[in-house]
């Protein structure tokens, strides 16, 4: 099997590069670090027996096969109709651990494995904190996960019954955040935000939704979208495709964020790649809440180079698509349910046409947030 020789870390700010050889979650001048362009996938280097994303391990910036896996990946693609259009449902909801994080989580770990990594910690209180808690056990390293004081029980719980240690800290998100920080001496601060072979596991979407639609790109593809690490993903794995001559087109990738705290759709509507301040206040869709996104002009530059755009929905548009992709077979959370409410506005504005292939990516299980759906939808106590 072909394995990646040496990989590299590229500092987009001060241009030093580091051999990924020992742990380092960013640069020593403080910027995030970026993997350097990866050799690629042909697609007869997929490992066809792998019903997981292991699959594509030949193009993963990894040593040697995995230490540990959970049989992340390799989630279901599946036709409905949606409005009389025909759409494609990614159910990234159907991970180990309920949420598309496991795709990062899981070659994040294999990584840190690699380099000698032996405890960590994160800031996380939803699906990220319960991605990595979960690996931490799998992989038997201690873990401890910083969390808001007013964080949901029901994800508290997911993350506790790992065996993590859970730390509440009061205040702000920003506060649980230089808490993590302050703590990068004492464990390896493995941050989904921060370290860059997260957005190395979820480049594999790319090749599954390339390889599930019989090799071919589709028109469009929605994603949920707080920090971006899907979006980069997808633009790295399609990357790699058309570098080795696998496809000649690239799918437009739409942002989608929730109207309430929407970073991406303030900095396009400036036009630019630059963040700008902009008014924010608690959304249903808490998961893609990010205040001040880690690679913020990457992903918007991703999502010009594809044609694509970012699309920020309202609270009113959100619960009525959860409550629609719910009669459609679809229990995700409120947060997934954005990307759905954003191809009713793309569909009725023209932008996506019934003729297109469009696949809208569902990022995380109803199952992770069942009594605030239950509120959102007006279900009582005995429905
Ligand atoms: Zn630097």
């Amino acid at each position: 099997m072909t394995m990646t020789a040496i990989v590299t870390y590229q500092c987009p700010a001060c241009r030093r590069s580091y051999a990924a050889d020992r742990p380092l979650w960013r640069c020593d001048c403080g910027s995030h670090l970026d993997l350097a362009t990866g050799q690629g996938l042909t697609r007869d280097e997929i490992a066809v027996g792998e019903a997981s994303l292991w699959r594509y391990i030949a193009t993963l910036a990894l040593s040697g096969p995995p230490r540990v896996s959970l049989g992340e990946g390799w989630t279901p693609l599946v036709w409905r109709d949606w409005q009389g259009v025909a759409v494609s449902f990614k159910l990234e909801s159907q991970m180990p651990t309920g949420s598309f994080k496991d795709r990062g989580t899981a070659v994040m770990i294999n990584h840190l494995l690699e380099v000698g990594v032996g405890a960590i910690h994160e800031d996380s209180s939803g699906n990220a904190g319960a991605s990595i808690a979960t690996y931490a056990a799998a992989a038997g390293i201690p873990c401890r996960i910083y969390v808001p004081g007013a964080a949901a029980r029901g994800k508290l719980v997911q993350i506790a019954a790992s065996g993590a240690d859970v730390r509440a800290i009061p205040g702000t998100r920003q506060a649980v955040s230089e808490a993590a920080l302050a703590a990068a001496g004492e464990s390896f601060y493995a941050s989904h935000n921060w370290q860059p072979h997260f957005i190395e596991g979820t480049k594999t979407l790319a090749f599954e939704l390339w390889e599930q639609l019989g090799f071919r790109v589709p028109d469009n593809i929605l994603v949920p979208t707080g920090y971006g690490s899907n979006i980069l993903g997808l633009e790295r794995g399609f990357d790699e495709l058309e570098r080795n001559g696998e496809i000649t087109t690239r799918p437009r990738l739409f942002a989608v964020q929730a109207a309430n705290c929407a970073a991406f759709a303030a900095a396009w509507a400036a036009g630019g790649d630059r963040f700008v301040p902009f008014a924010s206040s608690p959304t249903v869709a808490e998961g893609i809440a990010a205040p001040k996104p880690v690679r913020f002009a990457e992903v918007l530059q991703a999502l010009r180079r594809s044609k694509g755009g970012v699309v920020a929905v309202a609270e009113e548009e959100i619960v009525p698509a959860l409550a629609a992709l719910g009669r459609l077979g679809f229990f995700v959370e409120p947060t997934a349910a954005t990307v759905a409410a954003a191809l009713t506005r793309l569909l009725r504005d023209g932008t996506i046409e019934p003729g297109q292939t469009t696949v809208v990516v569902l990022t995380g299980s109803g199952l992770k947030a069942a009594e605030r759906i239950g509120e959102l939808l007006g279900i009582g106590a005995s429905p």
